[in-house]
């Protein structure tokens, strides 16, 4: 028998807890037609509900235990309630031809929703410990029917299909035998495509609407993952699939190419947020809104070398000169060189590299620093230029990055807007592994640095 541990309830501040007293229905009810099969194929399991602000959605499936977090819930509500909103507001009538960025944030109809998802993705990601802002939306007592009557009805149906959609994914981890200590991407797309399979396998063909319904709830609970690793990217790891291609390869299951519902839905979420993110998007038109989400996906997978505001992120051999190797006169340290032709035809220093020889003066002294005298050159006011550094042996390029970003951080501290400023340099340095002299080019975001530094990027990246 299925039992519910829904203790976490009777003392749930948030009105999270009007969709969780539906949840355990949800199952169900995603997929009517499959009640039975519910019984004979699951006959038992335990969900607990779990009242604390980290996500938490996981399953052991040799207990058949189910945890599902207050943090999960809200996210999924709240993101039903602004991606509906979105959807509707202002990009229900869009031509697939013609793509391109609506600055939300300036429609006043769509404050209340966008605010919503900001706090609902911050608080998640940055696992801040907050309640629910009275002033926002937010779920009201609910029944989950098929035919909603009401929009604040529907988006909590949404909301609780979506969460349906994402209990069948761990279901399906205890269905199909899997072992939780051993994850492995084969085991995830059996994962999602089991519960796909679970929730339209059934569905009568003539049942348009209802497949519609599924297959909002299903973009729901698929971009909310993609979305998390556009906020927060991570390197590819080899037991969970991409979070892209998951979406894409779930939705496509059932939803083909010519289906503007589906797959313009889902770009409206994808483009929101990838406009709202310092990633850019591709500047081109699409034939579908279908080839629009496929483009995105393979721009996300091609991260961290070349994604949308990242123009260039390289690492090359470099071949030192004569005038190199006298750089340092056996001192160790930073030097800062005006050979950089991708600045200008004269030797130039990046607008910043003279005040960031300073601040390293002032905040690392032990550290040996020295800039060309010659003439610098800002480009653009609002970003960050160096030209052209070479490393001694002693500054490794973790080090150097850091220095970057710390740097930078202090340079845009209090600054509003400036979060989206680019910084440009290249780095020459020796590889620890190969002892080869290597040039690193970062043409990008401030945050993209910082994200590149994320300790298992970086050595990914540089395959540590
Ligand atoms: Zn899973």
């Amino acid at each position: 028998m299925a039992t519910i541990d829904n203790r976490a309830l009777e003392k749930m501040a948030s009105p999270a807890k009007y969709i969780f007293e539906h949840l355990h229905e949800a199952i169900i009810r995603i997929a009517p037609e499959r009640e039975k099969d519910l019984k004979n194929e699951l006959a038992e399991f335990n969900i607990i509900y779990d009242d604390t602000f980290k996500w938490k959605l996981d399953v052991d499936p040799v207990n058949k235990e189910l945890h599902i977090s207050r943090k999960v819930v809200e996210v999924v509500w709240s993101s039903s309630y602004s991606y509906y909103k979105i959807y509707k507001g202002a990009w229900e009538q869009l031509d697939p031809t013609a793509i391109k960025i609506i600055d939300l944030k300036t429609k006043p109809r769509l404050k209340p929703a966008i605010n919503l998802l900001v706090w609902a993705y911050s608080s998640w990601l940055d696992e801040k410990n907050g309640e629910w802002p009275p002033e926002f939306p937010s779920p009201h007592p609910v029944m989950f029917t098929e035919q909603p009557s009401s929009e604040s009805q529907l988006i909590s149906d949404l909301s609780l299909g979506a969460l349906a959609f994402m209990l069948h994914h761990e279901l399906s981890h205890i269905v199909l035998h899997h072992d939780a200590k051993a994850p492995s991407v084969q085991c995830e797309n059996d994962a999602d495509h089991n519960a796909m399979s679970w929730i339209f396998e059934k569905l009568e063909l003539n049942l348009n609407d209802k497949k519609i319904f599924r297959g909002l709830c299903c973009s729901i609970a698929l971009s909310i993952i993609t979305v998390r690793d556009i906020y927060k990217p991570t390197p590819r790891c080899y037991t969970h699939p991409a979070s892209y291609d998951r979406l894409t390869n779930c939705l496509s299951m059932y939803f083909p190419p010519d289906n503007d519902k589906i797959w313009g839905f889902v770009l409206s979420i994808l483009v929101y947020h990838i406009a709202d993110s310092y990633y850019k998007i591709p500047e081109k038109t699409y034939d579908s809104f279908y080839d629009a989400v496929q483009d995105i996906a393979n721009q996300l997978s091609i991260w961290p070398s070349t994604v949308f505001g990242l123009k260039s992120l390289a690492i090359d051999d470099y071949i030192p000169s004569k005038e190199d190797e006298a750089i340092f006169n056996n001192n160790g340290g930073i030097a800062f060189c005006a050979r950089d032709s991708r600045l200008q035809n004269m030797p130039v220093v990046g607008a910043n590299a003279k005040h960031f020889a300073k601040w390293l003066h002032i905040n690392k002294p032990e550290i040996s620093v020295k800039v060309d005298s010659s003439p610098s050159l800002a480009l653009h006011a609002h970003d960050i230029w160096f030209a052209l550094v070479f490393l001694a042996s002693d500054i490794t390029l973790p080090i150097f990055l850091n220095l970057v970003a710390s740097y930078v951080y202090d340079q845009l501290k209090g600054a509003l807007h400036n979060d989206k400023s680019n910084v440009h340099f290249s780095v020459v340095y020796k590889d620890g592994k190969s002892s080869k002299m290597k040039k690193m080019n970062y043409d990008g975001p401030v945050d993209g640095l910082k994200c590149f530094l994320d300790k298992n990027s970086a050595k990914i990246f540089f395959n540590e």
